[in-house]
């Protein structure tokens, strides 16, 4: 944004602060315009912070029923990003970075594997219930944990017994159908040799003999068709991913293990990011990894937004107390709505080249149009983005309805499990049965995939442009302009009248 220009929303918040009223997600509308926008012409490219581009502007939060290496690898896919959580051990943080950096190659060193004496129906039941699509198995010996086969999907195509036990049905000669390499093998060499065995996964042992992985022709093939332009790739072509920090005693050493995968940016995650610890961690990380962006939060004011930005960051994540998992704002009785906190964070740095994430609160995509126009660049989600089948966390049936956890990381249950979660609620050395927490646990109904979800937001995002006529968030940025609704306007907004409708994909 340029520092002095005025835009249309500066008339209008500067009405509200006089006023001193504060507005979310269901006070305001945008405005229409003239428009030669088709929504399939909307560009959607924007950033998470100075030097991490992104091709949609939604990123994955770091909250421990939301992100880990499985959403993080999809939001990449999908143009966005994924906040690796922080309420994990340096150690396993690190290996959830290398998961989503070693994606594209392709190469899976922990497989789902099947014994040789469960049965075809046990394979297909376990398939089913952790919702597993593929149905490539390395097949291991019980006693000795070698890998004495493959099972793909032909195998099963044939048997007509499911009681059958997958030593039946494998292929059993494991020599022919692997390769033994103690360097990296290459995508096409792992093609080749699938092509030439007719084996949809091949297994991979180093010399001694030792099992190290497995490729699969599915995914070889569309590295080898190049077939990822929407991807969020680093300069070495692999997925970008990022990771929560916290202000905790283990930094420095979860600084140098996420360092070394070569995170892509971290996100300092405490609830009150206009603070001295804060500020302590965002000057280490930047005096000792300069080369990684820097994203500070959580924040709501313009003056914090100011003086984070002096610090150095790159990025600003605001939002106190919106989410739907959160009760800081009734615990503690601080905060501001969130349209009106992104609009003064974003107003407050305007032409400092450092983007601001909308961060909670989001709850239909029509929200994140409303926080790109009040001028964030980006938005991070919690809840819409739980209960999908890349969430962390299985899924459970309650009352008939399959469901998944999604919980505040100040939540009692999230507090008590991990010191980090403390740690984001100034709560780090506290005992357990005196902690205050700022959250709650709860569970949403299991979505699906997320790419369906994240469809339906950008389609109703293009949509919002069009409607508006901005061709990209430039432009929305400059030309935005609100309507304050009423109670009976939002109700107007939302289907009323009706005896029942058939729920929709996006509401
Ligand atoms: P949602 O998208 O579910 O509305 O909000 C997600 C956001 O809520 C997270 O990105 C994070 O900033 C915030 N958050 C996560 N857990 C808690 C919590 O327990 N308490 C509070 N106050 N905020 C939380």
């Amino acid at each position: 944004m340029e520092k002095n220009e005025k835009y249309p929303l500066d008339v209008f918040f500067k009405k509200m602060e006089r006023i001193g009223l504060a507005l979310s997600y269901g006070d305001v509308r945008e405005k229409t315009g003239y428009s030669e926008i088709l929504p399939g012409d909307v560009n959607l490219q924007t950033r998470f912070s100075r030097n991490v581009p992104l091709n949609i502007p939604i990123v994955s939060s770091p909250m421990d029923t939301v992100t880990e290496f499985e959403m993080a690898i999809e939001m990449a896919k999908l143009g966005g990003l994924g906040i690796i959580h922080k309420a994990l051990t340096p150690f396993d943080q690190a290996m959830e970075i290398a998961r989503v950096k070693h994606h594209l190659n392709a190469f899976i060193q922990a497989p789902v594997c099947v014994f040789a004496d469960d049965t075809v129906e046990a394979v297909m039941k376990m398939k089913a219930e952790k919702l597993y699509k593929f149905f490539s198995f390395p097949v291991l010996d019980r006693a000795s944990g070698q890998v004495i086969g493959i099972v793909s999907s032909s195998d099963f195509d044939f048997c007509s017994n499911v009681q059958d036990e997958i030593s039946l049905i494998m292929s059993k000669n494991i020599e022919k159908f692997s390769v033994v390499s103690n360097k990296k093998v290459s995508v096409s060499a792992a093609y080749e040799k699938m092509m030439s065995n007719g084996k949809k996964i091949l297994p991979v042992f180093d010399k001694l003999g030792a099992f190290r992985g497995i490729y699969t022709l599915s995914d070889v093939k569309r590295i080898m068709n190049g077939d990822f332009k929407d991807y969020n790739l680093d300069s070495s072509g692999n997925l970008r991913v990022g990771a929560a920090v916290g202000v905790g005693a283990d930094l420095e050493e979860r600084l140098r293990q996420i360092s070394r995968e070569k995170v892509d940016v971290l996100v300092i995650d405490s609830a009150h990011g206009d603070s001295k610890s804060v500020f302590e961690v965002v000057k280490f990380c930047k005096k000792n990894y300069p080369e990684i962006d820097v994203v500070a939060g959580n924040i709501s004011e313009g003056d914090a937004a100011k003086r984070l930005v002096q610090l150095g960051v790159d990025g600003l994540r605001v939002g106190q107390g919106p989410g739907s998992i959160c009760t800081t704002r009734i615990v503690a009785g601080i905060g501001c709505p969130q349209v009106t906190a992104i609009y003064n964070c974003a107003r407050a740095v305007r032409g400092s080249d450092v983007p601001v994430c909308g961060d909670g609160g989001i709850e239909y995509s029509g929200d994140v149009t409303i926080a790109l126009a009040a001028g964030a660049a980006n938005v991070m989600l919690g809840k819409v983005l739980a209960g999908t089948k890349e969430a962390p966390g299985m899924s459970f049936v309650e009352h008939g309805v399959t469901k998944k956890f999604y919980r505040g990381m100040g939540s009692l249950g999230a507090m008590m499990a991990n010191k980090a979660s403390r740690e984001r609620y100034g709560q780090g050395d506290a005992q357990i049965s005196k902690l205050v927490p700022e959250g709650v646990d709860g569970s949403v109904e299991y979505k699906g995939e997320v790419a369906d979800i994240v469809f339906q937001f950008l389609g109703g995002l293009k949509s919002g442009f069009g409607y508006v006529g901005a061709k990209d968030l430039p432009t929305l940025h400059k030309t935005a302009e609100f309507y304050r609704i009423t109670g009976s306007g939002l109700r107007e907004s939302h289907p009323h009248g009706l005896s029942g409708f058939k729920s929709a994909p996006n509401y």
